[in-house]
Order: C-alpha cells, then sequence, then structure tokens
C-alpha cells in the first residue's frame, strides 16, 4: 500500500485536496479527525484527561472543554508536553489502523502539522499544498470568519513554505481557482497509479 503524507499551511487547500482525492476514490486517513474524536467520552484519552484535571476540565455535559485544555497547554509547555506524549500515539495507532483497512489503490494520510511533529515514519511520500501566504489569509479569514491577525499569528506558528518544501516529494500548487486545483489533483493522481504499476 502506497502511503501519501498530505500536508501544508493553514488555508493552504488541503482539506480540499483530500476531498478531491476522495471523488477519484482514495481513501483519505484525517489526523485532525482522528485526534478530535481521541478525546470522546470513554476513549482512553478522556479518561486521561479527566484524571489529571479532575472534572473541572469538563463541560456540563461531560465531555472535554477544549477551549480549557488549549488555555492550560498555552499557558505551561510541561502540560503541552504531557498532553503531546498522551495523544500522539494514540493517533500514530489509529493512523495505522486506518491504513491497515484501506481498499484503494494507495491512501492519503492528512497531517497538517507533520513537518512540525517530524511524523515522517508513517509513510511513503510527502504530498504538500502550497499556497501564495496572501491566498493562505484571505482564505482562512473568510472561511473561519476570523481577522487577518489571527491568521498571521498562526502562520507564523507554523512551518515556513520553504520547510516543507524542503521535505515533499510531491507539491500540489494551489494558487489558481478550484478548477485548477482539482485538475493539479488529477495529475496527481496519475502521477501515483503510474508509479504503482511501476
Ligand atoms: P486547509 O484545509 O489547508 O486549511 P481548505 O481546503 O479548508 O484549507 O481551504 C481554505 C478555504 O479556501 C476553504 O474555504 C476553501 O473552500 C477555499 N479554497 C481552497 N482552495 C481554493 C481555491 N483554489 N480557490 C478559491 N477558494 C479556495
Amino acid at each position: 500500500m502506497l502511503k501519501i503524507g498530505l500536508t501544508g499551511g493553514i488555508g493552504s487547500g488541503k482539506s480540499t485536496v483530500a476531498s478531491y482525492f476522495e471523488d477519484l476514490g482514495i481513501q483519505i486517513i484525517d489526523s485532525d479527525v482522528i485526534a478530535r474524536n481521541l478525546t470522546n467520552i470513554a476513549e482512553p484519552a478522556h479518561t486521561a484527561i479527566v484524571q489529571k484535571y479532575g472534572n473541572k476540565i469538563l463541560t456540563q455535559e461531560g465531555e472535554i472543554n477544549r477551549r480549557e485544555l488549549r488555555a492550560i497547554i498555552f499557558s505551561d509547555t510541561n502540560e503541552k508536553r504531557w498532553l503531546e506524549d498522551l495523544i500522539h500515539p494514540l493517533i500514530k495507532q489509529k493512523i495505522l489502523e486506518g491504513i491497515a483497512a484501506s481498499t484503494s489503490p494507495y491512501c492519503i494520510v492528512v497531517i497538517p502539522l507533520l513537518v512540525e511533529t517530524g511524523v515522517y515514519d508513517l509513510t511513503d511520500r510527502i504530498l504538500v499544498v502550497d499556497s501564495p501566504i496572501e491566498k493562505q489569509i484571505s482564505r482562512t479569514t473568510k472561511r473561519d470568519k476570523t481577522s487577518e491577525h489571527f491568521v498571521i499569528d498562526i502562520i507564523k506558528n507554523q512551518a515556513t513554505r520553504e520547510e516543507r518544501m524542503a521535505v515533499a516529494t510531491d507539491v500540489i500548487y494551489n494558487n489558481g481557482d478550484f478548477d485548477q486545483l482539482k485538475q493539479g489533483v488529477y495529475q496527481q493522481h496519475l502521477i501515483y497509479l503510474q508509479m504503482l504499476k511501476s
């Protein structure tokens, strides 16, 4: 099974690219979705977080209060490390399960922070969606109805375009319209199918 890690900065177009690959019948394993579901009630990470922080970390419905948790790890690197050490192996495990269950010719693992976290051992290739920063900003502010300031701050805390390019084996440029992006995905799809043949 050929495994492609899909990454890119905020608003670069990762989710859109992933949905186009999905339209072509390619299995998508999304690490963000996995991470979100990991803290669902009755999941091991939910239990561990409540054991550490007590019931005050829960909403009235018994779910992890994500805003509260983000605030804790934002202000304390030890807490951040503790949470990452808890979550990251569990995410990896679920990704491996997703890959093992995949039935398409190849599969795509969406890992937004692939370069930042350095998880290069899960996939065979790294596909970067690259976009000019101005477009990342305009698309994200529109999508999330948020300020430019906020998006620029996130971009500053992510890997740079150059850092991503340095590890990319494949690149899809997203500086045109949706049709051009779809075309770029199709071309890349053909390249992957060709790789599988040879
Ligand atoms: P990411 O997953 O990398 O954060 P998204 O795929 O969600 O990025 O794209 C960010 C926003 O920009 C979305 O609202 C998406 O519909 C829009 N978008 C992505 N690519 C294009 C494009 N080529 N033209 C116009 N809008 C786009």
